[in-house]
């Protein structure tokens, strides 16, 4: 495909970042699903249904472009299932060249009690800032574009969960989606050690700290010295 000339380079990358998540537990079996946009930006590299994170080789990465034209590939596999919301996101955000979607056990565990997964350390204040959880849809099916799209419509969301589904990460590059991936699932896990630890000993949130950002704690100290 000489039309795609960096499509070797992007399909190593996400090849890369599979394996990544499959080393790191974050996505095993055939689940899940990752894609990244080629340097022409009408186009998205994206995993294949029915392969694993292990699995995915240059021969079995779909070529889809952003109208939804699927190219061929040398092995006769379907693009993800999850194809739609990808090139939903691509088209509405684009600071979008990444996205990691993984069921991760404690992130979903969160999303499969119907809690949103507090961002409670300095790291996922300034990272991430909100985790939102998006509802299955309508009719009780998974999540799709018409769930997912309008909450990524807000510019500052770069996580979501989906309920008794999974994580969403997004990024300006594979490294950025990957590692959004990986601070959902150790937060939650943090979460629920630091949730089940509190009812434990008796505390609720009232014993716990208020803190924000390192820029606003910046700024209140230099408010408090011009006062
Ligand atoms: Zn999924």
């Amino acid at each position: 495909m000489s039309e795609f000339p960096d499509l070797s380079e992007v399909m190593d990358a996400l090849i890369a970042t599979a394996k990544r998540c499959f080393v790191a537990d974050l996505q095993t079996n055939a689940g899940g699903n990752l894609s990244a946009r080629l340097a022409r930006r009408d186009a998205i590299v994206i995993k294949p249904s029915g392969a694993g994170f292990n699995e995915c080789t240059q021969e079995n990465l779909q070529v889809v472009m952003l109208d939804g034209t699927i190219l061929p590939s040398e092995v006769a596999l379907k693009p993800s299932k999850d194809l739609d919301f990808h090139l939903d996101l691509y088209r509405i955000r684009d600071d979008i060249n990444a996205i990691v979607h993984c069921h991760s056990p404690w992130a979903t565990g969160y999303a499969s009690a119907g809690i949103e997964i507090p961002c409670l350390t300095v790291q996922t204040i300034e990272k991430i800032g909100r985790m939102p959880l998006i509802p299955l849809s309508a009719n009780g099916g998974p999540q799709t574009e018409v769930e997912i799209s309008p909450v990524f419509r807000d510019p500052s969301i770069r996580a979501a969960v989906l309920a008794n589904h999974g994580t969403i990460g997004v990024g300006s590059s594979l490294m950025a989606a990957q590692y959004l991936a990986e601070i959902i699932e150790e937060t939650a896990h943090i979460a629920y050690v630091r949730d089940t630890l509190m009812a434990a000993h008796g505390k609720t949130s009232a014993d716990l700290p208020q803190y924000g950002t390192a820029a606003e704690a910046r700024a209140s100290v230099s408010s408090t010295a011009k006062a």
